[in-house]
């Protein structure tokens, strides 16, 4: 049943404009128009990386890796074979996440308890909401509208939007757009973090703090956005304490930068052990990183709205550890 719908995606989108699309360049033409150029599956310094446009084929002379548009997905996203086509899928229709992230914007101003959660979360200024485009999906309403967008339940349930059942699969949640996926953060007792189908994708925002000499790498959103509302420009985040490979190789891009793992301070000490496991790793690939020392219990989100400000935070950033 599958192998159609196989066939329909390789035939929609070429490997190559797929390549594009993630900024893939290529270095150099060889025969029989194949293209060289740097690896995006690994830490490549040379071009090792050969892309056939003819046959829609990769192979890589560095890690070894090849095959078609969906293994090639399924590597770079590090995702399943099922949610590499949910992936490709959603990436040709990526209009249905920007309808449905507008529609969880305008739910945000209609519920009350989100709005009571972003204030308990520290989050009172409304160009921040803005900024992030921050939404919410209070369950049972998101189908219904989508549909009569003209959108089809199948095609819902496939980007993981609808479940099996037909109900929404976000319900009370605060909902953040990624670049390929959305990210709900549950306000009541449900599992806290919820990603559709598919890859976190690289890290939040990349592109608007690559050029900074100084990066705040945080676990969370929230981290993230109270930050960005007490002045920190500066800061991205890994949705996560664990870092894909395609985010480890966006802080490793060559560029000369320090970057501060500003990551949770639990209890139990394993955010910072994750922190002092990732700042060796990102010394070894000749980045900088430096681990900024939280009070105990706290996550840069707790810590603001503990009442810390920028000028402490600050403090803490002149302050972090090798
Ligand atoms: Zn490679």
């Amino acid at each position: 049943m599958i192998w159609p719908a196989v066939d329909a995606i390789k035939q929609q989108i070429s490997l190559l404009d797929y390549l594009q699309t993630q900024n893939w360049q290529p270095a150099r033409r060889i025969s029989r128009g194949r293209l060289m150029g740097v690896c995006p599956l690994h830490l490549d310094h040379k071009p090792s990386f050969l892309v056939d446009p003819l046959k829609n084929l990769f192979y890589c002379y560095g890690c070894g890796h090849g095959g078609d548009l969906i293994r090639f997905v399924e590597l770079y996203h590090q995702v399943s074979f099922g949610e590499a086509m949910a992936l490709l899928r959603r990436s040709r229709c990526g209009s249905l996440l920007s309808d449905v992230a507008r529609f969880y914007q305008i739910q945000l101003h209609r519920h009350p308890e989100a709005a009571a959660y972003l204030e308990q979360r520290g989050i009172h200024q409304p160009q921040v909401i803005e900024e992030f485009a921050m939404g919410y999906a209070p369950g049972r309403c998101l189908r219904h509208w989508l549909i009569t967008l003209g959108y089809s339940l199948g095609e819902l349930q496939q980007a993981g939007l609808v479940n099996a059942a037909g109900l929404d699969s976000f319900s009370h949640r605060i909902v953040f757009p990624l670049e390929a996926n959305l990210y709900g953060r549950a306000i009541g007792n449900a599992a806290p973090h919820r990603f559709l189908p598919g890859g976190k994708g690289g890290l939040y925002g990349w592109e608007r703090v690559n050029h900074y000499s100084e990066v705040i790498l945080v676990e969370g959103l929230f981290d993230l956005v109270v930050l960005w509302q007490a002045g920190f420009r500066n800061a991205t985040c890994a949705l996560g304490s664990h870092l894909n490979t395609r985010q480890l190789r966006q802080l490793c891009d060559g560029v000369p930068r320090t970057v501060y793992l500003a990551f949770d301070s639990d209890a139990n000490g394993s955010g910072q052990q994750t922190a002092l496991r990732l700042s060796r790793r990102l010394r070894q690939q000749g980045a900088t990183a430096l681990r900024v020392q939280l009070p105990d219990g706290h996550d840069p989100n707790s810590f603001f709205v503990d009442g810390g400000d920028g000028r402490q935070f600050q403090q803490l950033l002149e302050r972090a550890l090798p």
